[in-house]
């Protein structure tokens, strides 16, 4: 599966933390990050992650045209619910094509403790249905 990993700077911390607890079930599966939060997570875990741009540079963006063509399985964003981003429609975006293409997507460390859960459980597994018949 396709995971794209962001995280606003006051989650950072929190993202690195999932990474490390959950490596042994993020290191089977394809990950992906805004451009910061990537950088965070390789050098603190042993996951290869692709970067894309920085958030604010455009990140989120790339991320949301994977989505655009069903290439992304699911979303993890640690959101900063507190801290105004200059790039929020963009952060919106991201979210809105995530409802548009029915991608599961956690904003916040709760949720994405469920997805990660579930994805080993195999409960994904339909993400791959929904892209062989959109073949
Ligand atoms: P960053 O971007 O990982 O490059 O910090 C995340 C964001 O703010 O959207």
């Amino acid at each position: 599966m396709k995971i794209a990993l962001i995280a606003h700077d006051k989650k950072k911390q929190d993202i690195i933390h999932f990474a490390q607890a959950y490596e042994h079930i993020l290191r089977k599966h394809e990950l992906f990050a805004t451009g910061t939060t990537g950088l965070r997570i390789s050098q603190n875990t042993g996951l290869s992650v692709h970067r894309f741009q920085s958030g604010p540079l455009g990140g989120d963006q790339q991320i949301g045209a994977l989505i655009a063509d069903n290439n992304m399985d699911m979303v993890l964003f640690f959101r900063d619910p507190l801290t105004a981003q200059p790039h929020e429609p963009d952060v919106s975006a991201l979210m809105r094509l995530s409802d548009v293409y029915n991608v599961p997507l956690a904003t916040n460390m709760g949720t994405a403790e469920l997805l990660v859960h579930s994805l080993e459980r195999g409960d994904l597994q339909w993400r791959e249905v929904v892209k062989d018949s959109n073949e």
